[in-house]
C-alpha cells in the first residue's frame, strides 16, 4: 500500500479539519493539503516522471515540506528528503548517487544550489515553492494515489557519513506504515487535536512522525523560525495546545532548561519524544522533575527508522519501581514490531546482563544501501540487522546503550564506554556538556580524553569526582574546557571531529 493512502483517508473522513499551520495561523485543512498534494503527483507525471523515479527535497522547515513529500509519494516516486545544512558539494554526491530526476529546494537554499544542479546531468528539472514551475504544478487535476507494493521503495534517506561518503538507506513502504503502527503501540496514542511541531529537521526522525499524526487527523505546526527555539516552542504550547514533539536530548536539555529559567507553563506539552543519541541520567531527571510525565524515549537509527526500542511515558515516570534509576538510563524495550537481541560477533545471542553488538529483525528494517551490495551485505546479515551499537539486556527486556562500537576506548586492553564517564562527569553541577573520546598512546594503546562545557572548573576537581564513581583506570588522563561541543544538524556530539582535534 502507498504511505500517501494516509493522507487521502484522512482528508476524505476529515476534511474540514486543520491540517498545516506556519506558527499559529492555520494554512490549510486536509481537503486542501490532499488536493495540493494530488495536484503536485498529477504534475510530475505530466512531466513525464515514472513510479520509481527519485525526486529529491532540498528545503529547511517549511510549510510546503509535507505536501511536497505527500506530492512524491502520491505519483509513486520515492522521496529523497536531505539535510538542509549539508554543503552544495555533498548535496551534488546525493543527487548523483540518487539518480534524483528532479529536486524541490526551498527559495533561500536556491542561490547556492542552482549551479550544483547545473553539472547534475539527471536533474531535469528544480521546484521552488513559491516560483512559477511549483505552482504550475499545483494547478494540474488531482489523480488518485499510484498504487505501490508494500515492499516498493519510499524514502531514500542520507545517512550522516560521519566517515566516507554518506549512503542511501532504502525505506519501503512496508517500513513506513510499520513505523506508524508502531507509534500508536510503543510511543504515544494520537489524538484528533494534538498538533506535532517541528523542531528538528523534517528530513530525519521529526519528518517521519508526520505519518501517525496525519492517519489520526492531527495539526502540523511548522515554527515560524524554521527550527528549534525553546521561548517559541513554550508560546505555542500554551496557545495552541497538545503539543508533541520529537527532539534529540541537546534540545530537550535546552528546552527544560528555558522552562526553568523563565518560569514558562509546562501543561501544553503533550509528549516530548526523544531519541537520536544518548540522553544523560542528570538531564531526563531533571526533565521529569519539572514537566512531569511528558517524555517518551525511543532508540533508532535510519536503518531502522524510530523503532528499536521505546521507553514509555509509564515507565520513565515510575518512580516507586525499584529499579526505576536503571530503567532510566536504559532505553527502554524492544518495539512490537522488531526483535532485539544482544549479540556476540557470531551473532549468537548473549546472556542478560552481557555487553555485544545491537541486532535488530522486523518488518521496520531496511531494504538495503542504494546500490551499494557490499555495504548492506556488511550490514543485513542472516535476516538481522547489525547496528554497530553496543549494549546489554537485562532480564526484564530494558535494553541499555553503550556506546557505538566504533566509540569504544580501548586503553590497556580494557574495554572503556564513553557514556559511563560522561555520565560521572555531568554530575558535577558546573558541568553543562561533556563529551569523551580516546587519543591515540603508543604506551596503552589508546587514552580517554574528555571535553567540557564548563563555568570555572579544574580538571583536578573533575579528577576527584571520576575516582569517586568509576575504576581509576576509566578516568580521563586529560580535559579540554571548551565553549561548546561541535554538533551536527541533528544536535549530535561529532566526536570524529574530536578526535580529529587531538591529531
Ligand atoms: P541516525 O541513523 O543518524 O538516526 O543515528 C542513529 C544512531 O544514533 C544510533 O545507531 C545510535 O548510535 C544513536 N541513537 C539513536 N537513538 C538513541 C538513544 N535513544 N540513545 C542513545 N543513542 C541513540
Amino acid at each position: 500500500m502507498n504511505i500517501a493512502q494516509l493522507l487521502l483517508r484522512t482528508a476524505t473522513v476529515y476534511p474540514d479539519r486543520p491540517a498545516i499551520l506556519h506558527g499559529e495561523r492555520v494554512l490549510c485543512d486536509y481537503r486542501t493539503f490532499a488536493r495540493r498534494a494530488s495536484s503536485i503527483a498529477a504534475g510530475l507525471r505530466a512531466k513525464g516522471y515514472a513510479p520509481g523515479d527519485r525526486a529529491a527535497v532540498f528545503m529547511g522547515n517549511c510549510p510546503e515540506y509535507l505536501e511536497v513529500l505527500y506530492g512524491i509519494w502520491w505519483a509513486g516516486l520515492v522521496a529523497v528528503p536531505v539535510n538542509a545544512k549539508l554543503h552544495p558539494r555533498e548535496l551534488a554526491y546525493v543527487l548523483e548517487n540518487a539518480e534524483a530526476c528532479c529536486l524541490f529546494v526551498s527559495a533561500d537554499l536556491a542561490p547556492a544550489t542552482l549551479p550544483v544542479v547545473a553539472t547534475t546531468p539527471t536533474v531535469n528539472q528544480v521546484f521552488m515553492p513559491g516560483a512559477g514551475e511549483y505552482e504550475q504544478l499545483l494547478e494540474s487535476a488531482p489523480m488518485p494515489p499510484e498504487h505501490r507494493a508494500a515492499d516498493d521503495l519510499a524514502w531514500l534517506f542520507y545517512t550522516s557519513g560521519t566517515t566516507g561518503h554518506p549512503k542511501g538507506v532504502m525505506e519501503t513502504h512496508r517500513n513506513l506504515l510499520g513505523m506508524t503502527s508502531c507509534y500508536f503501540s510503543d510511543v504515544d496514542p494520537v489524538d484528533p487535536d494534538d498538533a506535532i511541531v517541528y523542531a528538528a529537521p523534517m528530513s530525519h526522525g521529526a519528518g517521519l512522525y508526520n505519518f501517525p499524526h496525519v492517519l489520526k487527523a492531527a495539526r502540523h505546526v511548522v515554527p515560524a523560525s524554521g527550527g528549534f527555539d525553546p521561548a517559541e516552542l513554550c508560546g505555542l504550547a500554551e496557545r495552541l495546545g497538545r503539543l508533541s514533539l520529537f527532539a534529540a536530548p541537546t534540545m530537550v536539555k535546552r528546552l527544560v532548561e528555558h522552562i526553568a529559567a523563565s518560569g514558562a507553563d509546562p501543561r501544553g506539552f503533550k509528549t516530548i519524544v526523544y531519541g537520536g543519541g544518548p540522553m544523560y541520567v542528570e538531564d531526563i531527571r531533571k526533565g521529569l522533575d519539572l514537566m512531569g510525565k511528558r517524555f517518551v524515549q525511543i532508540y533508532g537509527q535510519g536503518e531502522c527508522p524510530m523503532t528499536i526500542t521505546a521507553l514509555s511515558r509509564e515507565q520513565l515516570g515510575d518512580r516507586d519501581h525499584p529499579r526505576w534509576a536503571e530503567r532510566i538510563a536504559s532505553v527502554g524495550v524492544a518495539q512490537t514490531l522488531v526483535e532485539v537481541k544482544v549479540a556476540a560477533e557470531d551473532g549468537k545471542a548473549l546472556p542478560a546482563g552481557a555487553t555485544g553488538e545491537i541486532l535488530v529483525r522486523g518488518d521496520v528494517v531496511m531494504a538495503g544501501y542504494w546500490r551499494n551490495p557490499e555495504a548492506t551485505a556488511k550490514t543485513l546479515r542472516d535476516g538481522w540487522l547489525w547496528t554497530g551499537d553496543m549494549g546489554s539486556l537485562d532480564a526484564d527486556g530494558f535494553l541499555t546503550l553503550k556506546d557505538r562500537s566504533k566509540d569504544v576506548i580501548i586503553s590497556g586492553g580494557s574495554n572503556i564506554y564513553p557514556r559511563e564517564v560522561e555520565e560521572v562527569l555531568l554530575k558535577h553541577p558546573a558541568v553543562r556538556e561533556a563529551s569523551v573520546v580516546g587519543r591515540a598512546d603508543p604506551e596503552w594503546g589508546e587514552i580517554v580524553v574528555a571535553f567540557v562545557v564548563a563555568d570555572d572548573l579544574t580538571s583536578a576537581e573533575l579528577d576527584a569526582l571520576c575516582l569517586d564513581h568509576i575504576a581509576r583506570f576509566k578516568r580521563p588522563k586529560e580535559y579540554h574546557f571548551v565553549d561548546s561541543l561541535p554538533k551536527n544538524n541533528y544536535g549530535k556530539v561529532l566526536k570524529t571531529e574530536l578526535r580529529q582535534r587531538l591529531n
